[in-house]
């Protein structure tokens, strides 16, 4: 029997660019990127640049890749170290391509229940005279989507400061983080050398990232984005989408007030663990006791109601602007539901 899918909560890159932003792509002017002369690239690089308050910005295909290049870019000598949480994107999916790429391997710390990294650990993997690159993800991906304040990252850069050390910010959901928070964009990266911006992911742009940082390092970033086979050519198209997506920002409160909602619905279940992150965005996850991530996410997914598995029988929704109040309780039935008919494999 197929179940139809009436809810996707998997992850917010699932959302699809919308006519508005068909439009905005349809119309765009285009040059060639590779030759420095794409109006609409050179505009979503010098927006991207002004909202997240640093010198300049480079337009890449891929998160993954920004994070890449930001450690090629920042990584003057052999010997350098990557220092980031354990609960991380770039420790969980990305270290060992940056290791095979950059040669600089992965140091994993421990994090907080918020997402933020544990000081002493830092301090630990810090070496006089050695060269660093310490990144902290925010929201953080695997703490609930929590969004961490501008003085977690202001107190990271004072414990590094005796170190050297390049300050990168994994802000795939940087906008969610400012929205949560109520503080401009430009705040959250105040003491970060750089930071990665997914324009791919709630912001609903098809494809697509932001790397920000100084002139200097930003000029560095563009000849490895070259050298990785990531420059583009009449990305103006592309771009065009970015720039729609820049100007949506704000929009993001609407899918944090659904993933609040979501979360009081789910903790009704009985029995459903909801973890409450301090300052929830748009991810919300649940276990039932008993019961394991992958048992609980096809069980889901019977209902027409899809999810990713976590870890200790968490599973993740991620919500998004696809996603209507009216998904509230349906996915709330679906998990009643799963918890109505017991423990076997229905
Ligand atoms: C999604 C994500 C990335 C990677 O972005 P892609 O565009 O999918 O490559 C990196 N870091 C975090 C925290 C993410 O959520």
């Amino acid at each position: 029997m197929t179940v139809e899918t009436r809810l996707d909560f998997r992850s917010d890159t699932r959302t699809a660019p919308d006519r508005a932003m068909r439009t905005a792509m349809a119309a765009a002017d285009v040059g060639d990127d590779a030759y420095g002369d794409d109006p609409t690239v050179n505009r979503l690089e010098a927006e991207g640049a002004r909202l997240l308050g640093m010198e300049a910005s480079l337009f890449l295909p891929s998160g993954t890749m920004s994070n890449l290049v930001a450690v090629l870019a920042a990584a003057p000598a052999d010997g350098t170290t990557l220092i980031a949480g354990r609960r991380t994107h770039i420790a969980l999916f990305e270290a060992p391509a940056i290791q095979r790429f950059s040669g600089t391997p992965l140091t994993q710390v421990p994090q907080d229940a918020d997402g933020a990294l544990d000081p002493d650990a830092v301090q630990q993997a810090m070496t006089a005279g050695a060269q660093h690159i310490v990144c902290l993800e925010n929201t953080s991906m695997l703490s609930d989507g929590n969004a961490l304040s501008p003085s977690v990252q202001a107190d990271l850069a004072t414990l590094v400061g005796p170190y050297a050390t390049h300050l990168h910010l994994d802000g795939a959901r940087l906008a969610n983080a400012a929205v949560a928070l109520g503080r401009p964009l430009s705040d959250m990266t105040a003491s970060a050398d750089s930071v990665a911006f997914c324009l791919a992911k709630g912001l609903g742009g098809p494809v697509g990232s932001l790397l920000a940082g100084t002139e200097e390092f930003i000029g560095r970033a563009r000849e490895l984005r070259m050298g990785l086979g990531g420059t583009m050519h009449q990305s103006g198209v592309l771009a065009a989408a970015g720039l729609v997506a820049l100007r949506r920002i704000p929009q993001l409160a609407a899918d944090h007030a659904i993933a609040a909602l979501l979360a009081t619905e789910l903790g009704r279940v009985d029995g459903a663990d909801v973890p409450s992150p301090s300052r929830r965005t748009n991810i919300v996850t649940v276990r039932l006791p008993g019961m394991t991530e992958q048992l609980l996410q096809r069980r889901l997914a019977g209902r027409g109601v899809l999810v990713l598995p976590l870890f200790d029988g968490y599973v993740r929704f991620v919500v998004h602007r696809g996603h209507e109040a009216s998904s509230v309780p349906e996915a709330a039935a679906a998990l009643r539901d799963v918890v109505d008919s017991g423990q076997g494999e229905a």
